[in-house]
């Protein structure tokens, strides 16, 4: 069967354009066209491999606009972001074109052989499914370093952003890799496990929601495929009494409105020393409410609409829940009125355990505010959640806020006085229901390799 893939601009409501999906056939035609691919790929030397990945880098700045307005129509970025997200994609691919050789160069071993080392052999073809949230970004953070490491992809990408998915595909085809080495496979989320199955796929990536990991991750494991798994995050900001309120209040709300409120990494939950509470909340508040909301077309826009209106109305919906069960809403909460996937920035405060806002992730731009006693409670709390993607804590006092960062809170990323972001110079992946395995740095670039021991009697 062939699903039909309608665009829906979530400014608008309007549907734009539909795509058709693939059929079965066509989807092992495109495994087994890339499997060929792969099994010349994986000889081609690593400077043309980087030729290319220098070249994908230049048309990504050349065509940042063009991007930026696909994003805008099929998952609602506002366009500067856009415009910023297809250039921090031409980053990892010159970062991976420029290192992917040393980082999988042998590494000799002494042993009792005449010769012993390990070898980073690549696998064959990857399945990737990946989210709407960065169309672009997310699935260059996994493209550039696996083809670098001389592998083949087929990408699943979110139903409602099938422009972008096609789009990555003719600009890794446009930029000299071969035809079928990278394929978009126009599919639906329950077409997904004969994909998993397929004996030509070696193992699978995702990034997305728990729920989705765990399903895949289960089938994956039933026929014995490594998985790596970015899932949902709810990162605590901790304030304590010794920070600098005014420049943590800024940080927090620009961390919670990343994307209009939908990302991995955004701050979700504000942990804050009562001492300081009063102030943090206001300043919290200022930046929150002076968020430029609107069209994400118009060049001024911070925070557009969300990326589907049932998403809008599930976080609409942990927003009165978490208000029933005891939070107290200091901004926004309501539905605004017209037809795009709007919710205007919203700060609640006093969120007490049990609420949506405090066990669940809130994607949009919802920030849950939890008064704390001191410092010991504040980091039982942030460690008081399923997820453990990403954690900040902010204080003058950089020895202290280091030995919390690195010693006491229970996530993969974790920053001092700063929003955690992504680089591709760190490993970035999570603990707990966050998921496991890393992309980026040396450590991304080894997850899709076979580690080989070459022995010489
Ligand atoms: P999903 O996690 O459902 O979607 C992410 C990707 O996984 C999509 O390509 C989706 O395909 C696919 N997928 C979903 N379920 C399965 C499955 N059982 N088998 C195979 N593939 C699957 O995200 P949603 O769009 O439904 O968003 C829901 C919530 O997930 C958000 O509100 C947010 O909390 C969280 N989320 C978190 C992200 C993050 O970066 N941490 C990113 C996106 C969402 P399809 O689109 O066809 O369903």
């Amino acid at each position: 069967v062939r699903k039909s893939f309608p665009v829906i601009n979530p400014a608008t409501g309007a549907q734009l354009r539909v795509y058709e999906g693939m059929t079965w056939e066509e989807v092992t035609q495109a495994i087994e066209q890339a499997h060929e691919a792969f099994l010349a790929w994986r000889r081609v030397p690593f400077a043309e491999r980087a030729a290319r990945m220098r070249r994908a880098a230049e048309l990504l700045r050349e065509r940042a606009d063009r991007y930026a307005r696909l994003m805008a129509e099929e998952m609602g970025k506002p366009i500067r972001d856009g415009r910023a997200e297809a250039q921090k994609c031409a980053w990892v691919c010159e970062y991976y074109a420029e290192h992917a050789e040393r980082f999988l160069a042998p590494e000799p071993v002494e042993t009792d052989a005449r010769k012993s080392y390990v070898a980073f052999e690549p696998l064959g073809v990857i399945l990737a499914i990946m989210p709407w949230n960065f169309p672009f970004w997310q699935v260059f953070r996994f493209a550039a370093p696996t083809l670098m490491a001389g592998n083949a992809a087929v990408l699943k990408h979110a139903s409602n952003v099938p422009g972008c998915a096609l789009a990555i595909e003719e600009l890794l085809r446009e930029a000299g890799f071969p035809e079928h080495l990278f394929r978009t496979l126009l599919i639906g989320s329950d077409q997904v496990d004969p994909v998993i199955e397929h004996p030509l796929i070696r193992a699978v990536t995702l990034t997305g929601s728990t729920p989705a990991g765990r399903a895949v991750a289960a089938k994956a494991g039933s026929v014995l495929k490594k998985t790596v798994l970015e899932l949902g995050g709810s990162d605590p900001y901790v304030i304590l009494e010794d920070a600098d309120i005014e420049q943590a209040a800024a940080i927090c709300a620009k961390s919670r409105l990343i994307n209009s409120g939908q990302s991995c990494i955004a701050a979700k939950r504000f942990i804050v020393v009562e001492a300081v509470r009063e102030p943090f909340e206001q300043l919290l508040v200022q930046h929150m409410q002076a968020a430029r909301v609107g069209d994400p077309m118009d060049e001024a826009t911070e925070v557009g609409p969300l990326a589907r209106h049932d998403l809008r109305d599930e976080l609409h919906r942990q927003v009165q829940e978490s208000l029933r069960k005891g939070a107290r809403l200091l901004l926004g909460g309501e539905i605004p009125e017209g037809s795009g996937a709007y919710y205007p920035p919203t700060v609640l405060t006093d969120v007490p355990k049990g609420s949506p806002a405090y066990e669940e992730e809130l994607f949009g731009p919802v920030a849950a505010i939890i008064p704390v006693r001191d410092e010991a409670e504040a980091i039982r709390v942030a460690n008081d959640t399923v997820f453990g993607l990403g954690a900040a804590v902010f204080t003058r006092d950089e020895a202290r806020g280091e030995r919390i960062a690195r010693e006491e809170l229970e996530a993969g990323c974790c920053f001092v006085n700063d929003f955690v972001r992504s680089d591709p110079r760190l490993p970035f992946g999570g603990v707990k229901e966050s998921g496991y395995g890393r992309e980026l740095s040396i450590f991304g670039i080894r997850e899709f390799v076979n580690i080989k021991t070459v022995f010489i009697g």
